[in-house]
């Protein structure tokens, strides 16, 4: 991972959750998970990640949640109930665009 990778996954994580955000919560700290585009439920290890499509997930909508809240217990019921992980994505660059709009707006 280089500087401009880690300098992404900050301005990823400072939104927080993206599925509290939907859920219109107050979006809970989150941490990085890697999006396996395009391949479901059958993940090929092998394939290498890349450190751009990523989305930012609180761990109980990551790891520890259960079936259908979280990401790693099942990928496909968790698509079914919240959203699907390209879509999320999507999301995040919107977000993260709003973001620097408002920064710009400020700056003016
Ligand atoms: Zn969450
Ligand atoms: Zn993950």
């Amino acid at each position: 991972m280089n500087d401009a990778d880690r300098a992404w996954q900050n301005q990823v994580l400072e939104l927080g959750c993206i599925v509290c955000h939907r859920e219109g919560t107050d979006p809970a700290k989150a941490e990085i998970h890697h999006i396996r585009r395009g391949l479901g439920d059958l993940v090929d290890l092998s394939r290498v990640r890349d450190n751009y499509h990523i989305l930012p997930l609180c761990p109980i909508h990551h790891r520890l949640g259960d079936c259908g809240t979280a990401i790693h217990a099942g990928i496909r019921e968790w698509e079914e109930a919240h959203a699907n992980e390209e879509y999320l994505f999507l999301e995040v660059l919107e977000l993260i665009r709003d973001k620097q709009n408002d920064f710009n707006i400020i700056g003016n």
